[in-house]
């Protein structure tokens, strides 16, 4: 059983998510990954083994972008995942968050999407490219689909939620739109708040 999270507010979000990963590492898992936005870009990290190793990654990654000291809002987002892998091995390219194909939507998902196969199918008739064998990754995809629609984020994940079978929580961050999350579930369990001093 993994965890997903998501923070949006005025704390170093970084700090914030990984503080929550940590908290959330007791459930197991076996990759970890994370993406947050700066209020210019999304900055992205996913590595295979535990939460030193992305932590390592990070450190090693991120001190160009000067994102762990700096963000461009004063609000600004982030989710990150523990995976426990169902669907597709254990890769950094399987390890969440997914993306679409011009990386606009970040997506983490606990669970599983039963119908993945079929909207995978679906989708890549529709020209989408993969990069992943995930569950997860056809959500960012089909957000990306119905955007195309409808231009509008929260119109767009809910009709991406009805389509989609299985028990799961997700959370989306859009690059387009720094100053919003929005996150679903069905069927699965809601957890933390990490409220401030906690
Ligand atoms: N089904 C997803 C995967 O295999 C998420 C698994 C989980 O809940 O960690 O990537």
């Amino acid at each position: 059983m993994c965890g997903i999270i998501g923070y949006i507010g005025p704390r170093q979000v970084h700090d914030v998510l990984l503080e929550g990963l940590s908290r959330l590492e007791y459930r197991g898992y076996d990759s970890a990954g994370l993406a947050v936005h700066t209020g210019d870009e999304v900055l992205t990290e996913r590595t295979v083994g535990n939460l030193a190793v992305l932590r390592r990654a990070m450190s090693a990654g991120w001190a160009a972008h000067d994102a762990t000291t700096t963000s461009t809002v004063d609000v600004a987002a982030g989710i990150a995942h523990t995976r426990w892998a169902t669907h597709g091995g254990v890769t950094e390219a399987n390890t969440h968050p997914h993306t679409d194909c011009g990386d606009r939507i970040h997506v983490v998902l606990n669970g599983i999407i039963e119908n993945h196969q079929e909207l995978r199918a679906r989708l890549a008739d529709d020209g989408c490219a993969f990069t992943s064998e995930t569950d997860a990754e056809p959500i960012a995809h089909l957000i990306e689909h119905h955007l195309r629609a409808v231009d509008d984020l929260h119109e767009a994940v809910r009709r991406t939620v009805l389509e989609l079978e299985g028990h799961f929580a997700i959370v989306v961050l859009d690059r387009d739109e720094p100053h919003t999350l929005i996150a679903a579930r069905r069927d699965c369990p809601l957890v933390v708040g990490l409220g401030d001093g906690e």
